[in-house]
């Protein structure tokens, strides 16, 4: 714990159960430069999932997760002054980079090799970060965004992560022009992101999953405007060589050979779900028709903000059932089985942290 640091309630992860309890510790004291934010909601990610049960072997224990964060400032440093206490403003996966790498240099700070994430990182002092399942955060202002008025606040926490990880592709490669034809594989978090985006750029969106099911959701409620089931081989037939670009959000292992016969020549897949086993991709799929497939991870600060402020001119926020930290245990058991439509949000100011779990 810092000495004289700030006294912080929060709920923390101690062991590869991934199971999270209330937890005390202490936030670094507000620095030059420095934002500290009350925590009105944090959105619950499957990045989150992962590290809590230390699936990616890189769990640093206690983990307090949570890098989906909307809140309040309440106190700003000195030489602040694009924020001040009272504003409405956001935290996403990272919190800190170097600044002097090639991508921090170019405006992509989110591929910088000394990223600090938000949750479960280092900082610079060699501190392990805390994410937004607590009271309260101290951010450098350089990675805080503004959070439009306009949008409700619950709402808007996936943005953070979930949002601008289909936003910052859909910019950088294109997928943003009106009349071009966007399929989104997968429908749940980072999916209806990418369909509302879609849908506000004046796309054509067909959201392709495995579930029939999701066809009333997709069609009615999102406004996509197809559904194909990527296991229906006629309905993909007839879709073959339809599409300017797609993104890939599916977590789970899945071919996607019959994805990229979707595109159009030179189409632009984008995978940005991770699936633990490696996607097969022979040569033949993207020699024919000069097919490209890309990864993408988050966005850059500047990124983020201008989703934000699309997201508000737009009335985008994302789908999210809120619950309290107490419930947080069961809807993490609910998130492995995607039982979720599209987002847990946690209620953090609205939720009593030292409860006993
Ligand atoms: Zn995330
Ligand atoms: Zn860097």
């Amino acid at each position: 714990m810092e000495q004289g640091g700030k006294p912080v309630l929060g709920w923390a992860a101690r062991d590869a159960s991934g199971h999270l309890s209330p937890y005390r510790f202490s936030r670094r004291v507000q620095r030059d430069g420095d934002v500290t934010i009350k925590v009105l909601f944090c959105g619950i990610c499957h990045t989150d999932l992962h590290v809590i049960k230390n699936e990616w072997g890189n769990a640093m224990y206690p983990v307090v997760p949570g890098h989906e964060v909307v809140g309040v400032v309440t106190d700003v440093g000195t030489g602040v002054t694009k924020f001040k206490a009272g504003d409405t403003v956001g935290v996403g996966y990272f919190v800190d980079s170097c600044g002097a790498c090639e991508s921090c240099g170019t405006g992509h700070e989110n591929y910088c090799p000394n990223l600090v994430l938000a949750s479960n990182g280092v900082d610079s002092d060699g501190a392990t970060t805390k994410g937004g399942f607590s009271d309260v955060v101290v951010v450098s202002k350089d990675y805080v965004v503004r959070v439009p008025e306009s949008l409700p606040p619950d709402g808007a926490a996936p943005l953070l992560c979930a949002g601008v990880t289909v936003y910052s592709p859909m910019m950088q490669y294109g997928l943003n022009e009106p009349g071009k034809h966007l399929g989104v594989v997968g429908l749940g978090g980072l999916g209806h992101m990418a369909v509302k985006f879609g849908k506000a750029f004046g796309m054509t969106v067909t959201v392709i999953s495995s579930s029939p099911g999701k066809r009333e959701e997709a069609l009615g409620r999102l406004g996509a405007d197809a559904f194909l089931v990527s296991h229906d081989a006629a309905q993909m037939k007839a879709a073959a060589g339809s599409m300017d670009g797609i993104i890939d959000t599916v977590s789970a292992g899945h071919q996607i050979v019959p994805l990229l016969e979707l595109l159009k020549p030179m189409g632009q897949m984008v995978v940005v779900g991770a699936p633990s086993k490696p996607l097969e991709l022979p040569a033949y799929a993207i020699i024919a028709g000069g097919k490209r497939v890309a990864g993408n991870g988050v966005g850059s600060i500047a990124d983020c903000q201008a989703m934000l402020d699309f997201a508000g001119e737009h009335g985008i926020a994302a789908d999210v059932e809120v619950v309290g930290m107490d419930y947080v245990n069961t809807a993490i058991q609910r998130l492995e089985r995607n039982d979720v439509r599209y987002r847990f949000v946690v209620d953090v100011a609205g939720s009593q942290l030292d409860a006993t779990a």
